[in-house]
């Protein structure tokens, strides 16, 4: 049922109680076990299409930590948006495919050189049966291993990282660090740079290692259906990687998040970013860097379940 007009008596707790993968039911956003987007938590993925995993990983910010705590925060977040089917897409995510709420990523942060392996083992788990993944960071080291898994599967990918920065800083093999990951990935092969592209970025980086780099200014200066197309250019049919880091988005509407910098995305122009790049061949999404400590009204938060949402759609479209 999808009829946001009435809340029905009957739906409670659908995180424990739904019996099919499919479809939107309204309950009330207020109650409830807080499954991302009121489906079934599940580690059972036979039959899903895909998987949603909290990945609450905070260890590698340069800035403010809090990250840790973004898994929970964005499915809690995703209750208000949860009644309804994707405005304005064509697709409707939820009726085309069986997505479940697979838990979060467990570790020992007292071993903290394992963490990389247990997140991309995590990852290849999901892959393996079949099932695609859309990860809720924590910091935005977790794309390092969660690329990984996916490159393993799919072949080197082309990223498009939403972001202020770049990530792609130099570094040593081996150091974790959320500002470096992208480098990790050029080197080893994961992503394509070429067919690459990172998009809102203001911050300094003499070497952007060969990807594709439109600025927040071409952003605000070429609008986002420009850009859109733009990336769809560099991508082409490529199998796609989508990772959306928070703070691509303006502090003044995102501001629950460890490094902020002024200039950003508006809500609007991120969700019309995403909405011009159906089409594309997504494999693989993620949403990262919220840190509700910083939050206000849950508003980082409802914008990164919103767009954590676009990236479904998006992968829907990509699966019709
Ligand atoms: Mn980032
Ligand atoms: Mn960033």
């Amino acid at each position: 049922m999808t009829d946001s007009s009435s809340v029905n008596p009957t739906a409670s707790d659908l995180a424990f109680t739904r019996r099919d993968a499919r479809g939107t039911i309204p309950e009330p956003a207020y109650a409830g076990a807080l499954s991302f987007m009121r489906r079934r938590y599940s580690r059972d993925l036979a039959g899903a299409d895909v998987a949603v995993m909290g990945v609450p990983y905070d260890l590698a910010v340069s800035g403010r930590s809090g990250a840790r705590l973004g898994p929970r925060a964005v499915r809690a977040a995703s209750s208000h948006i949860a009644w309804s089917a994707p405005w304005p897409w064509s697709v409707d995510p939820f009726e085309r495919l069986a997505v479940v709420d697979t838990g979060d990523v467990f570790f020992d942060p007292g071993y903290p050189a394992a963490i990389p392996a247990a997140i991309a083992d995590a990852a290849r788990a999901v892959l393996a049966s079949d099932t695609a993944l859309l990860s809720l960071g924590g910091d935005h080291f977790i794309t390092y291993p969660l690329l990984q898994a996916h490159a393993e599967r799919h072949g080197p990918l082309a990223l498009i990282q939403i972001d202020a920065h770049s990530d792609s800083w130099e570094d040593e093999p081996g150091r974790i660090d959320h500002g470096t990951m992208v480098w990790h990935a050029v080197r080893e092969g994961l992503i394509d740079p070429a067919h690459s592209a990172q998009v809102g970025i203001r911050t300094h980086n003499p070497d952007p290692l060969g990807i594709n780099v439109i600025d927040a200014r071409a952003v605000h200066r070429d609008g986002p259906a420009a850009v859109a197309d733009q990336i769809r250019e560099i991508v082409g049919d490529r199998p796609c990687y989508l990772s959306f880091d928070i703070d691509a988005l303006d502090p003044s509407v995102a501001p629950g998040t460890g490094t902020p910098v002024i200039g950003g995305l508006t809500t609007f122009q991120a969700q019309e970013i995403l909405r011009g790049l159906e089409g594309i061949t997504l494999e693989g999404m993620d949403v990262v860097e919220v840190a509700p400590a910083y939050d206000v009204s849950e508003i980082t938060a409802l914008a990164a379940a919103t767009l954590a949402c676009g990236l479904l759609c998006l992968h829907a479209a990509a699966r019709r």
